[in-house]
């Protein structure tokens, strides 16, 4: 049978192994899988990554289909579902002409602006005390075009040996600008120092741009990004500009007694939708990830019906997260964080083959990952800090906003990276070539082995948490 294919597959070896997908697993193991099929999971990925749904882009035709698809499938499941408002604002900046050549947004008002600016170096534009850090300290930037590098400045490394801090993040370098007064912000991108290529850059910033309502109280006249340092002295712009009102939302399915503790579980819905290049169907971005948290609530639903959790588990496919994790804010500030015991976000799913290890974005901050670490081992597997971190995707979906809160997160990625087995790393490779690109797309050989196994650790996690047997405690900083 297909469901159990994962499982009769580890149960096969008796002794754990490094070198490939051969893992000891305890017997009974099958006897307590839920229905986590790779099958389901196929179906669901395929349905989402689906040309008909355009991409799912934020305030689209094509991502009305999706949430409607979501929301369809969770009240098949009998979860009580609702659709979340997340309010939003739209700014559609249409540049006629511009020096020097940039991917630039605005924030200003609706009509048509003709402006220039001065041009600023403000190094990394970073202010970090904690680490003796002031790329503004004297710097004139009332009424200028700040030019900031992305990434964080070669140190001895970095601020945190090669880990991305939220110092490095575009997000909080915009935000940088703004606080200290500049007109606008233009972000020259490093490859390295950001963690993705200019290519992502033009994808993920064409169309229009959304900020959470009522928008920032210090709009940037202009930001955007430059592919190099440029020389000139001013920056002038030709654009028109147009601001709507838009809303979004979050699609959440509950399971459990309605009280705390709540456990939260998010997949965002939403990818990058159409554009010059063609349509972006995130099949791995996310689709995969959204099939998973049905799956999940699934498989939660009907352990529910059997034995009834203590607590709540909520299941929302989040909206807006490729526009800055506004529908994810959206969710966690709608919560109370003292109830919330545990956030598990679901974002690129292991479409492959089962990996030896498990990778944690963002680890080491509550004892959330020991619990996990069990359930991974059960399976004969091991978890890993993330071996990447100088991406920054510690900052980078849904579990972030909810960090933020003081929230134990959960964010597992596929092992392929620390696998010497060469199918694993043609995966890895698969993936990051298709990273935010029109190639991700559903293939049907995928076997989705890896999703299933996952899965399975992750619902055991958040059935202990349900059943209020354990609460994660934060440790560190
Ligand atoms: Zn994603």
């Amino acid at each position: 049978m297909q469901r159990w294919l994962v499982f009769t597959m580890l149960a096969a070896c008796s002794e754990p192994s490094e070198s490939a997908e051969v893992h000891r697993v305890v017997p009974e193991l099958e006897l307590t899988v839920p229905k986590l099929e790779a099958d389901t999971l196929r179906r669901y990925t395929a349905a989402l990554a689906d040309e008909r749904m355009q991409g799912r882009g934020t305030a689209s035709a094509g991502g009305r289909r999706a949430k409607a698809w979501i929301a369809a499938r969770m009240e098949e499941l009998g979860l009580d579902v609702q659709r979340q408002r997340v309010p939003l604002i739209a700014y559609e900046t249409t540049v006629r002409e511009m020096n020097p050549d940039a991917i630039v947004h605005s924030e200003l008002a609706s009509g048509s602006h003709a402006k220039a600016w001065p041009l600023v170096d403000a190094g990394y534009g970073i202010v970090a005390p904690e680490y003796g850090w002031n790329d503004y300290e004297g710097l004139p930037v009332g009424g200028a075009v700040v030019v900031v590098r992305s990434g964080e400045p070669p140190m001895t490394g970095s601020f945190e040996g090669d880990a991305l801090t939220e110092h490095g993040r575009w997000t909080t370098k915009l935000e940088r600008a703004r606080t200290q007064g500049a007109a606008g912000c233009l972000i020259v991108h490093d490859p390295r120092g950001a963690g993705y290529p200019w290519s992502v850059v033009q994808a993920s910033f064409s169309g229009a741009r959304f900020a959470a309502a009522p928008g920032p109280s210090q709009p940037l006249q202009i930001w955007g990004w430059t592919e190099e340092m440029p020389d000139a002295s001013r920056l002038r712009a030709t654009f028109e500009q147009r601001v709507h009102d838009i809303e979004e939302h979050n699609i959440v399915g509950r399971v459990g007694s309605g009280v705390a503790p709540f456990v939260v579980v998010t997949a965002h819905w939403d990818h990058l939708g159409t554009g010059p290049a063609g349509t972006f169907n995130g099949a791995m971005d996310n689709a995969s990830g959204v099939a998973a948290l049905l799956v999940l609530a699934r498989a939660v639903k009907e352990r529910h019906a059997t034995k009834p959790l203590v607590g709540t588990v909520v299941f929302a496919a989040t909206a807006a997260e490729e526009v800055g994790l506004l529908g994810a804010r959206t969710l966690a500030a709608s919560m109370h964080a003292d109830d919330v015991v545990a956030a598990i976000n679901l974002d690129g799913m292991n479409v492959g083959p089962v990996t030896p290890t498990v990778e944690l974005v963002a680890p080491g901050r509550s004892t959330l990952d020991d619990l996990f670490a069990t359930a991974v081992g059960r399976q004969g597997r091991r978890v890993l800090g993330d071996q990447s971190p100088s991406g920054g995707a510690a900052f980078r979906s849904d579990h972030a906003p909810f960090a933020a809160r003081g929230i134990p997160t959960l964010y597992p990625q596929p092992g392929y990276s620390t696998s010497a087995n060469p199918a694993l790393l043609a995966f890895g490779t698969q993936r990051a070539r298709r990273y935010h690109t029109t190639d991700d797309d559903y293939d049907p050989s995928w076997s989705f082995e890896g999703a299933v196994a996952d899965a399975k650790a992750i619902y055991e996690v958040i059935v202990d948490l349900a059943d209020a047997e354990v609460r994660p405690r934060r440790v560190g900083h």
